[in-house]
């Protein structure tokens, strides 16, 4: 029998305001631990929350880009649970009033268009670290670190639309973009501030019922949640084959070992018995407030993917690449407009640029090439100063140094070699000492012809201008 594998998953994202959702505390992450607390994110009895206008604007703006519905009244609600990170007993969350529900996010699986469905985004705080130290022998221990407590958080729940780990791969990509674009958050998984929960189940292809999930928990890179979402797949397949079921549980994703292993059981839906804090009024959000969000959401990667495609005629792949963030997609923008050859500056950009950032795991924002500077040293191709291979060469040096290419150029050495009477010494050198290519281009060999012009572009270090060596070439071989 063959499987399909039915996945729906819950991003939990930290929100990039200064302070935490309830009081005043610094969000700023890696300081010491418990440096920056109140009574009301330490959960102290008596003290009082009060909501951060800019987290809730964050949630409607991040709910806006995911094509959500926004609510127009919410109230945020108590989840009753104890736990060591939660010294309150409760979660302030909103339960009831998801602030946007109904959202979608398209993603490109193997050129094709495919739609993953947002169920809601809803805002909550986030609760402290747990730190493990000690052995089971050893007296076991554990520490907890409240900075984390309070920081608002947003939790966004998909449709179980996705249907194989790479689909959620990509998924969780495009989320990342958007929501970085945004500026709501900056989606470090390695800092806790991306995190996602995967639940998976499979049934036989063909049917419409979904089967027993399992939820995968503590995967920390887009790698992990691939691996995880994979082994968590064939593990059930396992266990169907064998006539057996898959308990409903929670699992955990071993990274080091690369399995899954059972954490708890999830036989019983849980109760939280929510109810509206009492201590934090409902909110209103009015139309006009959240249309000015709106107008302050920036064009989205979806929009700038058509507009390169229309405006700048670039394929797809291209303008998919180009937008992958905002700031490369700015970088590119800019650079076309100063010289307006789309294709071209995307090769460039997409082809160098990318390559070097990559070999030296750095993003365009650490970049010291400038626009300007970019279009400059296309311009220097134009005019024939220098040639496209030398090109590469400043453009490394550009890279490195933030230099501008004229100064490269002319520090270097590297104009072009035009003149026809010094390549005429070099082409004529050349031909004197190669007889054997010369005699067989002559006996009809024409790959001959390219051999002698390797040859004097290695006695020009590169530097002669092709076109010019090329018509020399066919003069003196006549
Ligand atoms: P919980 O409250 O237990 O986390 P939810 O109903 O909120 O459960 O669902 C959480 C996620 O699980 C959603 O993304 C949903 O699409 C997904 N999901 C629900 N049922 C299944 C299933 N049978 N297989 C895979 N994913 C599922
Ligand atoms: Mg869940
Ligand atoms: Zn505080």
């Amino acid at each position: 029998m063959k499987f399909e594998p039915v996945i729906g998953l819950e991003i939990h994202v930290e929100l990039l305001t200064k302070t935490k959702i309830f009081c005043g505390c610094s969000t700023t992450f890696g300081e010491e631990p418990n440096t920056q607390t109140c009574p009301v994110c330490l959960g102290l009895p008596g003290s009082r929350p009060l909501l951060n206008k800019k987290a809730v604007e964050f949630a409607i703006k991040a709910s806006l880009a995911l094509n959500c519905d926004i609510v127009d009244y919410t109230t945020f609600d108590r989840k009753n649970y104890f736990y060591a990170d939660l010294p309150k007993g409760y979660q302030i969350s909103q339960y009831f009033f998801p602030t946007g529900t109904n959202g979608y996010v398209d993603i490109n699986v193997n050129g094709e268009n495919k739609r993953v469905r947002i169920h809601q985004l809803h805002l909550e705080e986030d609760t402290g670290k747990l730190l493990h130290a000690g052995s089971i022998i050893d007296s076991p221990y554990s520490r907890v670190d409240f900075n984390r407590a309070g920081v608002p958080l947003i939790e966004i729940v998909t449709e179980a639309d996705i249907r194989s780990a790479e689909e959620a791969r990509i998924f969780l990509q495009k989320l990342r973009t958007i929501l970085l674009y945004t500026e709501v958050s900056d989606c470090k998984m390695e800092e806790g501030s991306m995190r996602c929960d995967a639940n998976i189940s499979i049934r036989p292809e063909g049917s419409e019922v979904f089967g027993i999930r399992t939820e995968l928990k503590n995967m920390n890179s887009f790698k992990a949640v691939h691996k995880g979402i994979e082994y968590e797949i064939k593990r059930q397949k396992k266990v169907l084959k064998s006539d057996s079921e898959v308990i409903p549980e929670t699992r955990h994703w071993n990274e080091s070992k690369g399995i899954t292993t059972a954490m708890r059981s999830k036989f019983k839906a849980s109760d939280y018995r929510c109810f509206p804090d009492p201590n934090v009024l409902p909110v209103k959000n009015s139309s006009e407030w959240i249309d000015n969000i709106k107008k302050s959401l920036p064009e989205l990667p979806d929009e700038k993917i058509e507009r390169f495609v229309k405006e700048y005629n670039l394929p797809q792949y291209d303008a998919e690449v180009l937008t992958g963030s905002k700031e490369l997609a700015e970088f590119y923008d800019q650079t076309v407009s100063l010289y307006p050859n789309p294709k071209f500056v995307s090769n460039w950009v997409m082809g160098e640029l990318i390559g070097l950032l990559n070999a030296r795991k750095e993003d365009i924002s650490c970049c010291e090439i400038t626009p300007t500077n970019l279009a400059k040293l296309f311009q220097l191709i134009d005019n024939q100063t220098i040639s496209g291979k030398i090109a590469k060469t400043v453009f490394e040096e550009m890279f490195e140094t933030g230099k501008d290419p004229e100064t490269i150029v002319k520090e270097k050495n590297l104009v072009q070699i035009s003149d026809a009477g010094e390549l005429e010494k070099i082409v004529e050198m050349v031909i004197e000492s190669n007889p054997g290519p010369v005699a067989d281009f002559k006996g009809g060999k024409k790959k001959a012809l390219g051999f002698l012009v390797g040859q004097i572009m290695k006695e020009t270090k590169g530097q002669a201008n092709p076109q010019a060596v090329n018509k020399l070439l066919a003069e003196k071989l006549k």
